[in-house]
C-alpha cells in the first residue's frame, strides 16, 4: 500500500501526481497511506470542513504529514480520540433527538387523530387519555432538548481538540525542522496554506516551543517554562543530532 508515494495517480481522482507529491493537485488527496490511529487501516486522509482531513476509511479526524521525511511522536492521538469520541458522541445524542422527535410527532399525532374522531363522535376520549397524551408529549419534548444540549456539548469539544492535535503535530515538526521555524517551512511539511501557517506559528510560540525568530525553546505542550518535559528535551535534541548528522553544513542557533 504504497500507491502514489512515487510519480503516478492520484489514489482517488486518478489525475497525475508528481513524484514526492504527498497531496493531489486536483482534488487535494493524501496521497501519503499511514496506520489510522483510530481504525487502524492503513489509508490516506482527506481535506474535511470541519475535521480539516479525515479518515478516507472510517471518518475519524486525521493530521496527515506532507513530507516523508519528518516523523511523528504520536502525542497528537489523544487528542484526535477525544475529537472522534466527540464526533460520535454527537451522532449519537443527534440521532437520539431525531428519534424521541418521531415519537413525539407519533404522540401528538394520535391525540389529534383520537380528538378529532372525539368531535365528530365517533369515539369518546376521556379525560384520561388526553392526560395520558400529554404526560408522554412532555417528557419527549424535555428529552429533545436534553440531547440536542448533549450534542452541542459535544460539538463543541472538537475544535479545541483539533487544534490540540495539530499543535502536537506542529511541534513534532517544529522539531524536525532545519534551521529556523518559519511559516513556510510548516506548509511544506503539514497540508496547511501560508496563513494557517501562520497561526501555527504563532500558537507555537504562545505555547513557548519556539521563539520569535523560529528557534526551539526545547520546551513542548504541557512543560511549563520553568520545568521542561525532559523527555520530550531528550528526544527534541536526539531529532536535531541526527538532523544536524544529516546535514552537516547546516549550523543551528543554539539555546
Ligand atoms: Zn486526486
Ligand atoms: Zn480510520
Amino acid at each position: 500500500m504504497t500507491a502514489g508515494s512515487a510519480e503516478g495517480r492520484c489514489v482517488a481522482c486518478g489525475v497525475g501526481v508528481p513524484a514526492g507529491a504527498a497531496v493531489c493537485p486536483r482534488c487535494g488527496t493524501s496521497q501519503r497511506m499511514e496506520a489510522c490511529p483510530h481504525c487502524g487501516a492503513t489509508a490516506g486522509a482527506t481535506r474535511d470542513a470541519e475535521f480539516r482531513f479525515r479518515c478516507d476509511v472510517c471518518g475519524g479526524p486525521r493530521v496527515p504529514l506532507d513530507t516523508k521525511k519528518m516523523r511523528r511522536s504520536g502525542k497528537e492521538v489523544t487528542a484526535l480520540k477525544r475529537a472522534e469520541l466527540a464526533r460520535k458522541g454527537r451522532a449519537k445524542n443527534r440521532a437520539a433527538a431525531v428519534f424521541t422527535g418521531v415519537a413525539l410527532a407519533g404522540t401528538i399525532g394520535i391525540l389529534a387523530i383520537y380528538g378529532l374522531l372525539g368531535v365528530i363522535g365517533v369515539v369518546n376520549p376521556g379525560l384520561g387519555f388526553f392526560l395520558a397524551s400529554l404526560l408522554t408529549a412532555g417528557p419527549l419534548a424535555a428529552l429533545i432538548a436534553w440531547f440536542l444540549a448533549r450534542s452541542r456539548e459535544q460539538a463543541k469539544e472538537i475544535v479545541p481538540a483539533l487544534d490540540e492535535a495539530w499543535l502536537s503535530v506542529a511541534a513534532d515538526v517544529a522539531a524536525q525542522i532545519k534551521g529556523p521555524v518559519t511559516a513556510r517551512a510548516l506548509t511544506e511539511a503539514l497540508p496547511i496554506e501560508e496563513p494557517q501557517a501562520e497561526e501555527m506559528l504563532a500558537l507555537l510560540e504562545a505555547h513557548e516551543i519556539i521563539r520569535n525568530d523560529g528557534s526551539l525553546t526545547r520546551m513542548r505542550i504541557g512543560a511549563s517554562p520553568d520545568k521542561p518535559d525532559l523527555a520530550a528535551v531528550e528526544a527534541e535534541a536526539e531529532a536535531e543530532a541526527e538532523a544536524e548528522a544529516r546535514a552537516p553544513g547546516v549550523t543551528r542557533e543554539k539555546v
